[in-house]
């Protein structure tokens, strides 16, 4: 869209009348009067149920970790959701081999039917197109990362996955992630579908925070006090390309 006219038909009508036009943010053709736009520089992706499609039926994998009065208690405690890596760090080396032997089990069982998002592979196109970095954080195995990126033959660097400690939602390693990229935390976009994880990492971080809501979950009001928010909500990968252009200067 263009609300400027050209110069050879300002030449042609010089009476002719501009119409006055209303400033916005986002029209960024109309020179100084729009303010500037945050510059980005990267986007960093959570892959689990962010980049690919999620398949762990993890209910059913804190029960199996916790014991069903454990998992009823400690939901009850964590309404925003339960920091299983947490809860079993303090556990009996014996207990702690047992519950990642159960965790372990869920999570291939999860690779054998990974799908990748939609909407992502455009996205991963898009950024791209502009030179942007792309980066991904995971709370799960290296091997799960190592299997994604074969499989849908996307590359993201760098890729932490839990081996980094300390894991999300600690902000350590998005930036870790903006030290190899030699970036401020503010000019790099973390994108997931976790508020409790993605966006706190995010958040505390310093970086701007998407959080990926496909079924509207987070509308939620026991989610209205928590203590980190997104500065973006999206229901799918594919509203995220707009967005970036709407809102960014996109400049690597
Ligand atoms: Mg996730």
């Amino acid at each position: 869209m263009s609300l400027l006219l050209p110069r050879t038909l300002l030449l042609l009508h010089p009476k002719l009348k501009i119409p006055k036009i209303p400033m916005a943010g986002n029209l960024s053709t109309l020179g100084s009067a729009a303010p500037p736009r945050a510059r980005l520089r990267g986007v960093v992706f959570d892959m689990d149920g962010t980049l690919t499609v999620p398949v762990i039926d993890f209910a059913a994998m804190y029960r199996a970790v916790l014991g069903e009065d454990e998992y009823v208690r400690i939901k009850a405690e964590s309404p925003s959701g339960i920091d299983i890596l947490h809860h079993i760090e303090t556990w009996s080396p014996e207990k702690q081999r047992k519950a990642y032997d159960i965790i372990a089990d869920y999570e291939s069982q999860g690779l054998d039917r990974l799908q990748i998002m939609p909407g992502a592979a455009e996205l991963c196109g898009f950024l791209d197109s502009k030179n942007m970095r792309r980066g991904l954080i995971t709370r799960n195995v290296k091997a799960a990362v190592d299997i994604f990126h074969e499989r849908f033959r996307l590359t993201f660097s760098p890729a932490l996955s839990r081996e980094f400690r300390p894991y999300k939602p600690d902000p350590a390693p998005l930036l870790h992630i903006c030290s190899a990229w030699e970036v401020k935390p503010s000019e790099i976009m973390m994108v997931g579908d976790s508020l409790k994880d993605d966006v706190a990492c995010g958040k505390r971080a310093g970086a701007v925070a998407c959080l990926l809501d496909e079924s509207g979950r987070y509308d939620s009001p026991e989610y209205a006090n928590v203590d980190f928010k997104p500065d973006f909500k999206v229901s799918s990968l594919l509203e995220i390309h707009s967005l970036l252009e709407a809102h960014f200067d996109l400049s690597p």
